[in-house]
């Protein structure tokens, strides 16, 4: 018997509270021990396992949960507000399984997708380099076909995920010479094996624990057959129809550090006492406080809408470049608030607002920096309403 939408919506309401519940009672007492320790929280990976969150947006067939985007935005936002780099766990890991699931072979999703969503084999998506961020077409990472074996070499950089991951969707060039250059460039879902070398694990301001590292590939062979839907040339088409989902994930991780330092704030305004009254009757604190839920709803609605569009099949690239352009400007926006009613403890690590501060800057940079977002999103309102 199939699932009405009454029942999708229930079973999908009760992995959302099964979510709140995890995240206050074993994630919430555990976040600062590892976050100041830069330790990799594996109890914590086991126990999201169990949860279903590696396949949180794997469809049914392959194991995975199959959850709507507005569904895994909420679990994102939740997550986020209390430990944002725990969600970076499994955001890449799915935005590498949505990858194979949207563009692999039937024998790609067969072997790799019931893997992933049990988190056996979990994943990376690896596509800058030294000299190439935003500019991905400029990569230098080679894959020359020989012997039935793509032979790689090259580097990647700020790979996360990629220390204590068993592979990654690696981005390259099979034809270097290719005009234009994104004719030229390819995906290989690449396990971990001989040539594939962790160099560095990278030392950052914020989003700890998680691993963020270097890669280096020396002669290192992939089968033929893990070439991401068994035909070169297509690797940037395939990581730009990632992007609609990827930027409601990173707005959802905005929002929640939003909320996150909105929740903070709002108890300590309640808490702190100055010049005889709590620091909330304060005009000053007052206006922070109205400014700061005031974003974290706008931001909420435009991930929403965003992501209702992407479940209806609909295009939404510009809902989801403003979702995460105005998520991910909340986060930078109401941490810092937070910061500032805090007063001087904002500054101690004994709090948790300076860890909200640290990791919020992140999400303005990557899936498109923000720069990079505010025009296309331009370009697109012209489009759209050509005269
Ligand atoms: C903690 C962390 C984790 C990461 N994890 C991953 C990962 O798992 N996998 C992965 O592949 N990458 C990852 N990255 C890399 C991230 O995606 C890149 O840093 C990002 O794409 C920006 O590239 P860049 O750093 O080379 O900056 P650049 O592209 O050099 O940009 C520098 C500046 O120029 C601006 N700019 C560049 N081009 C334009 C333009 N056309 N118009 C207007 N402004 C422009 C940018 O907005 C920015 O302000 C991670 C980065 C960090 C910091």
């Amino acid at each position: 018997m199939g699932m009405s939408s009454a029942d999708i919506d229930s079973n999908e309401q009760a992995i959302l509270d099964a979510i709140e519940v995890w995240v206050e009672k074993e994630v919430r007492p555990v976040v600062k021990k590892f976050d100041q320790a830069d330790e990799y929280p594996h109890d914590i990976v086991e126990q999201m396992k169990e949860l279903g969150l590696f396949g949180a947006t794997i469809g049914q067939e392959y194991g995975g949960l199959g959850l709507s985007a507005w569904t895994y935005a909420q679990i994102v936002m939740k997550v986020s507000s209390v430990w944002m780099a725990l969600s970076g766990i499994f955001n890449s890991h799915l935005i590498m399984a949505s990858a194979i699931e949207r563009s692999g072979t039937e024998e790609q999703k067969k072997k790799y997708l019931p893997l992933m969503a049990s988190g056996e084999f979990r994943g990376s998506l690896a596509l800058t380099e030294p000299n190439a961020g935003s500019d991905l077409q400029a990569i230098r990472t080679v894959a020359t076909l020989k012997d039935g074996y793509y032979v790689v070499n090259g580097s990647k950089t700020w790979i996360t995920n990629s220390l204590h991951g068993h592979g990654t969707l690696l981005l390259v060039k099979t034809d270097p010479e290719s005009q234009p250059r994104h004719k030229g460039m390819s995906m290989l879902i690449a396990e971990k094996g001989d040539g594939f070398i962790v160099t560095n694990k990278l030392k950052k301001m914020g989003y700890r624990s998680i691993a963020t590292c270097e890669l280096s590939f020396d002669d290192y062979r992939v089968p033929v057959d893990r070439l991401l839907g068994g035909e070169p040339g297509r690797g940037f088409i395939q990581t730009a129809g990632g992007l609609e989902l990827g930027r409601i994930n990173v707005a959802a991780r905005g929002a929640g550090i939003a909320e996150g330092a909105l929740k903070l704030a709002l108890r300590y305004a309640q808490e702190r006492s100055t010049f005889g009254k709590l620091i909330c009757n304060h005009q000053a604190v007052q206006l922070k406080l109205a400014d700061m839920v005031t974003r974290v709803e706008a931001a909420k609605r435009l991930i929403e809408q965003a992501a209702r569009k992407f479940d209806a099949g609909d295009r939404c690239d510009l809902e989801a470049a403003m979702a995460k352009l105005a998520g991910s400007e909340a986060g930078v926006f109401c941490a810092s608030e937070a910061m500032r009613i805090f007063g001087g403890y904002s500054y101690s690590v004994e709090y948790d607002i300076e860890r909200l501060y640290r990791d919020s800057m992140l999400m303005c940079i990557g899936e498109g920096s923000n720069e990079i977002l505010r025009t296309i999103i331009a370009k697109q309102l012209v489009e759209r309403h050509k005269i």
